[in-house]
């Protein structure tokens, strides 16, 4: 069957491997349809590797998906030949002592669909049919494309960091990064908070399309005003900053926006050479929360797009056929333009 693997640095290639077979009971084979390139596909990109996950063999990438039933399980009666899910990724072992403490996102045995954190690897939307826990597929009505039903997955990210601050009705929230999350951020901020939500990113067109979508402002802290009207929205400081660049030297340049007190929500994944501003955490009593993946989620981003609260096709800026999954990746390694790039079967 058709599929793409990551061989290494700037190397996604054709490859032809078996169809999956079921071999639990309460697994299905669902076809692709839709996949979006995430940041962290990039990062597998563009170094081989992401953090200390290492691929150790070929790999198909692409955790954020949707699709159809292909082969069902006989357990799972709900989910026929030709229904269309979504793939909720995460797979964690539920039994640990961090999985009982309510932190699934955490456990130490986590199977991450699409990602070389475990050995074997499991491969991801790269490749055309998946075999899939039943629990794991989310069914979609049918007004939900699949590629919006694909984008649930970084929209669950942004929900989790989102639960880490609390309740924000009435907290200011500026976001650093307009890529996929942080707009994302902003989209879900503005449906709970009244107070202001501000976006800032060196791209223009990244803050042009956070303006359209609507947020309070989007501004570019290459423009010589940046300081003071990054302020003028909330002059006594913001209450929270979640961070969506992972840009080495922004939380230096923007805990200073932030009230005494405030809280810092960590979603950008730093590189090496990271600064860590120790100085004003400390005389502002700041709080530093870095959100990794998500918890339960899942269903509360289903939410969101069953009730229209969200349109997730906003983000999207291009879209390959699937065939092109290498150009796809290539142009979404170095575009400054787009912020979602879709591949679809
Ligand atoms: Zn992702
Ligand atoms: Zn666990």
């Amino acid at each position: 069957m058709k599929s793409f693997l990551l061989y290494g640095k700037k190397d996604v290639r054709y490859s032809d491997i078996p169809y999956p077979e079921p071999t639990e009971n309460h697994e299905v084979i669902v076809k692709v349809k839709s996949v979006g390139i995430c940041g962290s596909d990039i990062h597998y990109y563009k170094d081989g590797k992401i953090g200390d996950f290492i691929p150790k063999e070929p790999f198909a990438l692409g955790h954020e998906f949707s699709g159809v039933i292909e082969k069902a399980s006989p357990l799972h009666p709900r989910l026929k030949i030709g229904t269309r899910v979504s793939i909720n990724p995460s797979r964690p072992c539920k039994t640990c002592t961090t999985c009982k403490a309510g932190k699934q996102n955490l456990c130490p045995d986590m199977k991450y669909i699409g990602s070389a954190s475990v050995y074997p690897h499991l491969n991801g939307g790269f490749s055309e049919y998946i075999k899939i826990p039943a629990e794991n597929c989310v069914t979609l009505e049918d007004f939900i494309s699949f590629e919006t039903a694909a984008l649930l997955e970084p929209l669950s990210v942004v929900l989790h960091a989102l639960s880490l601050a609390g309740d924000i009705k009435r907290k200011s929230v500026l976001i650093t990064g307009a890529g996929t999350i942080g707009q994302l951020c902003h989209m879900v901020a503005n449906l709970y908070t009244d107070e202001a939500v501000v976006i800032t990113d060196i791209r223009d067109s990244a803050l042009e399309k956070a303006q359209e979508i609507g947020t309070t402002a989007a501004l570019n802290p290459k423009n010589s005003n940046f300081e003071t009207e990054v302020i003028s929205y909330a002059p006594e400081g913001y209450d929270i900053l979640l961070e969506a660049s992972g840009a080495n030297t922004i939380l230096t340049n923007s805990v200073k926006f932030l009230k005494k007190g405030g809280k810092v929500i960590q979603l950008g994944m730093f590189g090496d050479g990271a600064q860590f501003p120790f100085a004003a955490f400390m005389k502002n009593e700041l709080t530093y929360q870095p959100s990794f993946r998500f918890n339960n989620e899942y269903e509360k981003a289903l939410e969101l797009l069953q009730t229209k609260q969200i349109d997730l096709t906003q983000i999207i800026s291009d879209r390959f056929p699937y065939d092109r999954i290498p150009d796809a990746i290539e142009k979404a390694s170095c575009s400054l333009n787009d912020i979602k790039i879709i591949i679809e079967n």
